[in-house]
């Protein structure tokens, strides 16, 4: 009987202890698009660097920048055509490619009569060209520690996203913006340091982490933004009392009338005489918009209201007040981006508080856990 207990209680402390995300293995190595079809480009190191291809060819090209080319006989470099995929790599530290250091290795795949060009390294390392991209650098450790957990969720969740074009996710806004080794700092890398392997999950499963800039005190149900269906309880939209003086916490914009109608024209709308805000959500965003103009009304998710007209000048789609004076709409609301998920004005108001990262992620996805993938 004793024996069971302390089994029992073994299994308990290795589990509580270690929180494996055990679901399957994370490849540790990720195959990220950086340049993509292109004509040619420059590839080079500060030390030699080696070229090899498919047929087993091996070049050492000494220090300096080499142009490869797309042709119809293979890959050119230098007076030589060599078959794809190319590996490029440098004997000690980054790779370059069109002037921008990469960590690890890059792989030049053809893609028709152009070339894709792709930055093989782990994981970890991967993370530390994207977090100074999606964070502020100079925010407390605990947002960044935050942010790390998301950025790395993020990247293993979307991993198949780009399989069809031969690699696992690009370096734009459509995945993750990646800008290589040049854009690294010190603090980010030692937030990624600091929880390293970790992901969030819900249910054993690998969580959604959205975030956005600025919740404007109260996180969205995607159901109101993306319309979602069945939207993870961690999700939910929670209140936030942590970014009060952040930027656009409270914002104001006016637009002329032609511009908004303009913006619109898909609709075939006539001159726009009025803008109702109809309905709010959980998270007192507007739900709907009525627009009502000279040939009738229109009504149109306030979400999708705010992508149409411009994201950019018109902040969030909570809405206080829209109001005409003459020719002109006058727009008040809260907050800034989409309001899903994590609000990283409050991530760094609460780090700011004195709250860890462990309590931010929780805060803005409650239920959720920290666990440790396992790369393979
Ligand atoms: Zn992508
Ligand atoms: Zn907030």
């Amino acid at each position: 009987m004793k024996i069971k207990v302390l089994l029992i209680f073994a299994v308990f402390f290795l589990c509580y202890c270690y929180n494996v995300y055990a679901s399957e293995d994370v490849q540790e190595n990720i195959n990220v698009g950086i340049i993509l079809d292109t004509p040619s480009f420059r590839a080079g190191s500060s030390k030699d660097f080696f070229i090899s291809d498919a047929s087993n060819k091996k070049l050492k090209l000494t220090k300096g920048i080499t142009d490869i080319y797309c042709s119809e006989k293979g890959i050119q470099v230098e007076k030589l055509f060599l078959s794809p995929p190319l590996k490029i790599e440098p004997s000690n530290g980054v790779i370059f490619a069109d002037s921008k250091p990469y960590r690890g290795y890059l792989i030049v795949e053809k893609s028709g009569n152009k070339l894709n060009i792709i930055n093989v390294l782990t994981l970890e390392d991967y993370i530390k060209g994207v977090l100074p991209k999606e964070a502020s650098v100079d925010w407390n450790i605990e947002a960044l520690k935050a942010q790390a957990v998301i950025s790395r969720t993020y990247a293993i969740i979307n991993l198949n996203k780009h399989s069809s074009q031969g690699f696992d996710i690009c370096s734009t806004t459509h995945c993750q913006v990646y800008g290589g080794a040049g854009v690294e700092v010190t603090p980010c890398n030692k937030a990624i340091l600091e929880t390293q392997c970790e992901v969030l999950t819900y249910n054993g499963e690998l969580a959604q982490t959205v975030f956005h800039a600025n919740c404007g005190g109260h996180t969205e149900d995607p159901q109101y933004v993306w319309n979602w269906q069945d939207t993870p309880p961690y999700l939910k939209g929670v209140k936030c009392d942590y970014c009060a003086a952040a930027p656009y916490t409270n914002w104001e914009k006016v637009l002329d009338e032609s511009f908004i109608r303009k913006q619109l024209s898909d609709n075939n709308i006539g001159e726009i005489k009025k803008i109702k805000i109809e309905g709010k959500t959980s998270a007192g965003s507007a739900k709907e918009l009525k627009i009502i103009h000279s040939e009738g009304e229109l009504t149109l998710n306030a979400y999708q209201f705010r992508l149409a007209v411009d994201a950019w000048q018109i902040k969030s789609h909570s809405f206080d007040s829209i109001k005409i004076n003459g020719n002109k709409f006058h727009f008040k609301g809260k907050g800034w981006g989409h309001k899903v998920g994590l609000c990283q004005w409050g991530a760094k108001g609460m780090g700011e508080k004195g709250k860890t990262y462990k309590q931010i992620l929780v805060h803005f996805y409650p239920e959720t856990k920290i666990e440790k993938v396992v790369y393979k």
